[in-house]
């Protein structure tokens, strides 16, 4: 485990999703929790600043 990682907002393991989310491996909303598994070239979670 890299402990160096704690000091940074964790963020939406979504690929192509730069939205923070709250605890480590979380996902920041229903859409990518439900497209995790597929390889999106950008992400369309709707949330601001994400998805361009
Ligand atoms: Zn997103
Ligand atoms: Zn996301």
């Amino acid at each position: 485990m890299d402990k160096k990682m704690d000091n940074k907002s964790p963020k939406c393991p979504h690929k192509g999703c730069n939205c923070p989310v709250e605890r480590e491996g979380e996902y920041c909303g229903a859409y990518c929790e439900g497209q995790a598994d597929k390889a999106m070239a950008k992400c369309e979670c709707d949330h601001p600043g994400c998805g361009h």
